[in-house]
């Protein structure tokens, strides 16, 4: 059974299929796509022991040839040395501008694959099989590639959309439980940033999820994947409304920064204390009803998940070193801080007129709470 979420993008338009069985049978999924029985993978090693079997017997029952480039695990892996392996990598193997490449891994895969595929032949077409809920829920639809350097994340990168996404339940049942509900916090937010509805329907159906209900989480990666696509549909390169993506973001990027991008904030984790904080300076400036941050917290700490800076192992800077990381984020427009606020959960609105002496406030509240 799968479920498609059209992503309605003109020439670029392509499908989500969201379901079980979908690497089983990626053969068939994709070859009405390939201009030849080939295709190239780029995986990266934990990926391929648990998967890579299963993805090339689903390619070959459907008589397709795939070769693989294995990378290392991690974010580090999201940078210039490994983009110029796998662009060499696609250049020695002959890849084609009409051919296909699969991106099957978590989001450090998709974005380097994508960008790889981007510059290669300017624009090689390919397929996103992501592996972690984060990237099933995220950072596979929508188009945004790139690496890290040394100034910062995501500094470098191109928009490129892929021509199919495979978001297959069946793969994360491999993900850890940390990893899993990382990426959850990006589910929350969707019902934290644009419907009240599906908000309350996670805190009602969201720890069966988590102890791996198939149905739900499918149902809960439909409604992400649909919601992030109307809004890159919306707007493709962030002009306007994408922004509204970013919630919980500006915070938990400083956050993320401030624990050295280490195993002791994970991307996720940084975006659901943000969402927290969000909420709690929307709350702050009059804009949301007093209850809403708690009811954030709420769900977040049912779910067993971090929710404030006290969850945070070892040292954070002060408020102010932590404002100061705010200020390098790349949503900075003019030298204001733009921050997605919300009139309560489900209304999430992007402002930059935010005063910083309120935002220095709610960071050392949260401060004093550890
Ligand atoms: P990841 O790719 O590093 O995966 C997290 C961990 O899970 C890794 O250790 C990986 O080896 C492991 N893993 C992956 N699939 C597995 C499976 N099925 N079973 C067991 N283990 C598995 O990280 P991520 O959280 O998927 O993605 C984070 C990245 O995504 C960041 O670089 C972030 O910047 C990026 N991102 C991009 C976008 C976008 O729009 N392009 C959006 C959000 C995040």
């Amino acid at each position: 059974m799968a479920h498609d979420v059209h992503v309605p993008l003109g020439d670029r338009a392509y499908d989500v299929r969201i379901g079980t069985g979908l690497v089983a049978r990626a053969g068939a999924e994709i070859a009405d796509l390939l201009p030849r029985p080939r295709a190239w993978i780029v995986t990266e090693e934990t990926v391929a022991r648990l998967h890579l079997g299963t993805l090339r017997a689903g390619l070959s029952a459907a008589g397709i040839e795939a070769g693989a480039l294995i990378l290392p695990p991690g974010e580090p892996t999201k940078g210039w040395p490994h983009l110029i392996e796998t662009v060499e990598w696609l250049l020695a193997e002959k890849v084609e501008r009409r051919d296909l490449v699969i991106a099957f891994g978590g989001g450090v895969i998709g974005d380097l694959v994508g960008f790889a595929c981007a510059i290669l032949r300017r624009g090689v077409r390919f397929v996103q099989v992501p592996t972690t809920l984060l990237a099933q829920v995220d950072s596979s639809v929508g188009g945004k590639t790139g690496i890290n350097t040394t100034h910062g994340k995501n500094l470098v990168g191109a928009f490129h959309q892929p021509v199919r996404v495979l978001a297959d339940i069946d793969v994360l049942g491999t993900l850890g439980e940390r990893d899993f509900l990382a990426g959850y916090g990006e589910v929350a937010k969707y019902g934290l940033l644009g419907d009240a509805a599906f908000f309350a329907w996670l805190e009602a159906n969201g720890r069966a999820l988590a102890r791996g209900d198939a149905a739900l989480r499918a149902e809960a990666i439909r409604r992400s994947v649909q919601m992030k696509a109307d809004i890159v549909v919306r707007d493709e390169t962030e002009q306007g409304d994408r922004a509204l993506l970013n919630l919980g973001h500006t915070f938990g990027h400083a956050l993320e920064a401030a624990t050295g991008y280490s195993d002791r904030l994970l991307h996720g984790e940084g975006v659901a204390i943000g969402c927290a904080l969000a909420f709690e300076l929307s709350s702050r400036l009059g804009l949301c009803p007093q209850e809403e941050p708690s009811r954030v917290r709420a769900h977040l700490a049912a779910m067993g998940m971090k929710r404030d800076l006290a969850d945070i192992p070892g040292d954070l800077p002060d408020a102010d070193g932590l404002l100061a990381l705010m200020a390098q984020d790349k949503k900075v427009v003019g030298g204001q801080l733009r921050f997605i606020l919300a009139r309560g959960i489900g209304e999430a609105f992007v402002t930059g007129d935010v005063p910083a002496e309120a935002v220095r406030l709610v960071l050392s509240d949260a401060l004093r709470g550890r």
